[in-house]
């Protein structure tokens, strides 16, 4: 890998670290030339530390460690992007990241479709929405609600109208997270069983 360690004069590379997995940001470290190669060899995370100023492996003393799982270099070769998989929390202070958040997984939209449905269902404004009403009705409706949505996604999966087989398919998700959440449960907690399984 061809990379500008002379960039700052110190021959220092500023290294992003982010999770593998959940693609959170975890911490911002530096290396050297000798940095990297260690981390290659050993396949844990190791830095140039400007406060010791000497190679610093990451989880030496709490065992936190940063598992190497890719390198990239950028647009200009003076700073690295590198995936790990994390053993603990990354910050010194036991926070799982170093800006204080948790390193949970994030699933995009769908996130902010599980909060949207969250503040439907706990909200009462008085508004007239579609989702707080599935909610009064209850579990048994909300449950056939979702089992009506796979039908019709059955149904269009086996015409050739593409266009048709993707709304259901949105009717049938959106359902199925009211329904999750009506039982107590998130996408989290379903990944998790996936996981298990895996
Ligand atoms: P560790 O490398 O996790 O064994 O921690 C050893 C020492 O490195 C800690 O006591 C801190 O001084 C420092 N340290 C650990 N993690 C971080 C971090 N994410 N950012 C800056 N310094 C850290
Ligand atoms: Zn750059
Ligand atoms: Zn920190
Ligand atoms: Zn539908």
């Amino acid at each position: 890998m061809e990379i500008n360690f002379d960039k700052n004069g110190d021959g220092l590379l500023p290294v992003i670290i982010q999770d593998a997995v959940t693609k959170n940001i975890l911490m911002l470290g530096y290396m050297n030339q000798e940095a990297l190669d260690r981390t290659m060899e050993t396949k844990k995370v190791t830095f140039f530390s400007r406060s010791k100023q000497r190679l610093w492996t990451k989880g030496e003393e709490s065992g936190n460690f940063l598992y190497l799982e890719n390198i990239k270099n950028d647009c200009d070769k003076d700073t690295l992007l590198i995936l790990v998989n994390p053993v603990g929390p990354t910050c010194h202070t036991g926070s799982d990241t170093c800006w204080g958040e948790k390193n949970i997984s994030n699933f995009g939209f769908l996130s902010k479709l599980e909060k949207v449905i969250e503040q439907r269902r706990t909200s009462s404004t008085g508004e007239t929405s579609y989702v707080a009403s599935l909610f009064e009705k209850g579990i048994n409706k909300i449950a056939q609600k979702v089992g009506e949505e796979a039908i019709e996604t059955v149904i269009e999966a086996k015409d050739n109208n593409d266009e048709l087989f993707l709304n259901e398919s949105a009717d049938l998700l959106f359902h199925y997270l009211i329904l999750l959440q009506a039982k107590g449960f998130t996408l989290k907690d379903i990944e998790k069983v996936l996981k298990e399984r895996h």
